[in-house]
């Protein structure tokens, strides 16, 4: 089950990119900016500016009830039927079934570009790794083809689910929310326990890591919370980068289409003066850091 599926990225990894987003998440961080990637299964996001009230939808729908679209209610069989049926796009269904062949046609088709550019295809989530047999297939077809691969992860995730994929990952893109661990439950719904065991795990195993963390104000601004994260990143073997996102919000509009409350609606985009200070309190840790302004 995928959500989406990008051509020409340039945030998650390195060069030009496809990403491949599958659907389902173990994680519910409050400040989620793709909320359509959290349940497994699929959800309807409903654009009413677009609706030009023809009614299709509503001659298709099994659960309809008193001349009313299950939309967002429990009826709702996640059918589709509603979405096919509406031409105007005010209807869409986020999530859908793909082959692995499918889907490897479509990243194959700019498999010039990744190899000029130093890219390849980055499979994001969601969290990849809750769906291992695909994203085992799908790594495997880019390996016989050539293609350059990494998997972006929140990592909380048995070490056991990860450890037979890496041999067909290039490159690891995880983060770290917080180091305080009650804090991460509070606005994760999980510790931060195994995330931090796996990260080290995969440091001692050699692998090189891209570690992030999304700045989200009054959670992990001040700069004590970076140089927890960023000490933690300084102890680990190897060679490693970590970047700073600051949270935007951009996704109010995608919250609201699902139906759902979005938790961080209110928050602001951290300034340029408090990125600015906590890249110089992770810098001051020892590692190799920089802003990443253009992912969230
Ligand atoms: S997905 Fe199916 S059941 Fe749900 S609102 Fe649309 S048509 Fe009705
Ligand atoms: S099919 Fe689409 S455009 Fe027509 S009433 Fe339903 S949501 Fe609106």
């Amino acid at each position: 089950m995928i959500f989406d599926l990008q051509h020409f990225s340039l945030q998650d990894g390195e060069g030009i990119r496809t990403t491949v987003f599958l659907k389902g998440c173990n994680l519910h961080c409050f400040w989620c900016h793709n909320p359509e990637s959290q349940s497994p299964l699929p959800e309807l996001a409903f654009y009413p500016d677009r609706c030009i009230r023809c009614s299709a939808c509503l001659q298709v729908c099994p659960a309809k009830k008193d001349g009313r679209l299950a939309l967002h209610t429990q009826e709702c069989t996640r059918c589709g039927g509603c979405a096919e049926e509406c031409y105007a796009g005010a209807l869409q269904l986020m999530g859908k079934e793909m082959s692995v062949e499918d889907i490897i046609k479509d990243i194959l088709q700019d498999k010039d570009m990744y190899l000029s550019s130093g890219g390849g295809v980055t499979f994001s989530g969601g969290e990849p790794f809750m769906q291992p047999e695909l994203l085992r297939q799908l790594l495997q077809a880019c390996r016989q083809n050539g293609i350059s691969t990494a998997v972006e992860s929140a990592l909380c995730i048995p070490y056991q689910v990860l450890e037979p994929l890496l041999p067909l990952i290039d490159r690891i893109i995880c983060d770290i929310k917080t180091a305080d661990c009650d804090a991460h439950r509070r606005a994760t719904g999980q510790p931060n326990t195994l995330i931090l065991q796996n990260i080290r795990r995969l440091a001692c195993d050699g692998n090189s890591l891209l570690i992030r963390t999304p700045v989200i104000p009054g959670f992990n601004d001040a700069p004590e919370a970076i140089a927890a994260i960023a000490s933690f990143v300084a102890s680990l073997p190897g060679q490693h980068r970590y970047e700073l996102l600051p949270f935007r919000n951009l996704c109010k509009g995608k919250y609201t289409a699902l139906g759902r409350r979005f938790a961080a609606s209110d928050y602001q985009t951290p300034s340029a003066e408090t990125m600015d200070t906590l890249l110089a309190t992770a810098a001051g840790c020892g590692i190799r850091c920089r802003i990443n302004a253009a992912f969230i």
